[in-house]
């Protein structure tokens, strides 16, 4: 049984008020609040084992690295992984991104090619550019279409044996859109030998990920985006890639052994967690995929997709709104301006007042908004604990902003 006030009550944020008024918040794919059982496995870390990992034979030490490693393997399993060492702690999607672009530098060289597509968030926009800084590489870059769907004619055009990396996200965090993933990785293996790299920030919180059946090199995402603490995160790598490529920090952890001769580098996961990990951190990541796993994924993306199903009704309804990819495939999120109307961060300053959490502006993703020549968006994303009731104020949230900026 789904029981949304149950679920609410998991979240002690969301009894706060904002302005006034009982917060509303549907910034969830900015960051989503984390449940009680998640900072209660946070503080107990700290209040009674708190110890640095792998290091120490002492018992706090070894019951720290014990609840580290139970955790990587709740992560094997939440994603399918066929090795736990095969997951990497990382502090987020943007590390794991900046990880992958560094450890491939030796592998490009100048002309070889990169693909990514217009949807990217600048972390898997920028270390593309960076490495292609370093090696003489190029970038290219699937277009969409007004609907902001991927046009992957490209794709087929692109594709060659230059091509030495595609990389892109399963759900775009600026439109909500869901890529076609599986066929886009098809295509790859079918024309080319790339490392396929794929950003699943905002897919992890609300699908079923199977890395093995997905068949990609590399899976991405952020722990603060479902439910666990700010700073964790997750690089899922084929262990046969993770094993031949080198190290990204050098550090304490991530050597097998040490001498001004030369190192040796430890083997896996070890070897790509240089340095004192986030702990605690790293535990609660765990405890936020038993959140999911006992709320049930499929019973998540239900509620969630009726809720996406809800707004988007409700935002139709009302004379000059545009939603950006309204036609296109989307998760959780609905993004739209207010036709005529001011700018997103205004409408978004109303509904503040309101106590409702929006995301304005570009969401890090400036060449979609430069294809739809717009500045932003307002961009209201939905996680488990969202209420149709929350729906309906923002609806009149909107309709208050559209007499005011009007
Ligand atoms: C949030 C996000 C990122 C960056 O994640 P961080 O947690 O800020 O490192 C990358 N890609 C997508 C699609 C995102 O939504």
């Amino acid at each position: 049984m789904f029981d949304i006030q149950e679920i609410r009550s998991q979240f002690t944020i969301l009894n706060r008020e904002v302005n006034g008024k009982p917060l509303v918040y549907l910034d969830n794919a900015a960051t989503s609040q984390k449940p009680d059982s998640v900072l209660k496995v946070w503080n107990d870390y700290y209040t009674e084992l708190n110890a640095n990992v792998h290091r120490g034979i002492h018992t706090l030490s070894q019951l720290a690295t014990e609840e580290m490693e139970l955790s990587r393997r709740k992560i094997q399993k939440f994603i399918n992984a066929k090795h736990d060492f095969e997951v990497i702690f990382t502090k987020g999607t943007t590390e794991g991104l900046n990880l992958i672009s560094y450890i491939l530098t030796q592998k490009l060289k100048k002309d070889d090619e990169i693909i990514i597509s217009y949807l990217e968030h600048h972390s898997n926009i920028v270390p593309w550019q960076l490495l292609c800084e370093r090696t003489g590489a190029k970038l290219r870059v699937i277009p969409i279409d007004e609907n902001g769907i991927l046009q992957l004619n490209y794709l087929d055009e692109f594709l060659s044996e230059k091509t030495k990396v595609v990389s892109v996200n399963q759900v775009s965090n600026a439109l909500g859109i869901v890529n076609p993933i599986e066929e886009i990785i098809a295509k790859t293996r079918k024309n080319s030998d790339a490392y396929i790299v794929i950003d699943g920030a905002q897919s992890a919180p609300h699908f079923e990920i199977d890395v093995q059946k997905m068949d990609c090199d590399f899976f991405v995402f952020s722990g603060h985006k479902m439910y666990a603490p700010m700073g964790t995160g997750i690089l899922y790598g084929k262990q046969e890639i993770l094993e031949e490529l080198p190290p990204f920090h050098g550090g304490g952890e991530m050597i097998a052994t040490c001498s001004f001769d030369g190192t040796t580098y430890a083997g896996l996961p070890f070897k790509y967690e240089a340095g004192t990990p986030n702990v605690g951190g790293n535990i609660a990541l765990g405890a936020a995929v038993d959140f999911i796993e006992k709320t049930g994924r499929q019973n998540i993306q239900n509620h969630e997709n009726a809720l996406l199903e809800y707004a988007q009704r409700k935002l139709l309804e009302l004379e000059n709104i545009k939603i950006y990819g309204e036609k296109a495939k989307r998760t959780g999120v609905v993004s739209f301006n207010l036709e005529g109307v001011g700018i997103s961060s205004d409408v978004g300053m109303i509904l503040d007042k309101m106590g409702i959490a929006v995301r304005t502006g570009h969401h890090c993703t400036q060449p979609i908004m430069s294809f739809f020549n717009i500045a932003g968006t307002v961009r209201a994303s939905f996680a488990v604990y969202n209420t149709f009731e929350e729906i309906d104020k923002l609806i009149e949230g909107v309709k208050k902003a559209q007499k005011m900026l009007s």
